[in-house]
């Protein structure tokens, strides 16, 4: 049976993740960084994940899944 969870890195395609962050912050309309609140960090390549994206919430494809990663989210990352 396969109980792992569903991680996958949009970034490099990995399927390990490292930490799991939970944060608390005020959403701001204007920044979609704002409303994440769970992030998963990437052990191959060291990105920053939103949880949604890489567990793939509601049907998200893995392409869906990788072009919003890339548009929205990729030039954010903090590290
Ligand atoms: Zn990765």
């Amino acid at each position: 049976m396969e109980k792992e969870n569903n991680f996958l890195c949009p970034e490099c395609g990995g399927d390990k993740a490292y930490s799991v962050m939970e944060v608390s912050t005020v959403y701001d309309p204007d920044d979609p960084i704002s409303g994440i609140l769970e992030w998963i960090s990437c052990e191959q390549c060291q990105n920053d994940i939103p949880a949604h994206i890489a567990e793939r919430w509601n049907g998200l494809t893995t392409e869906q899944a990788r072009q919003e990663w890339q548009d929205v989210y990729r030039t954010k990352s903090k590290r």
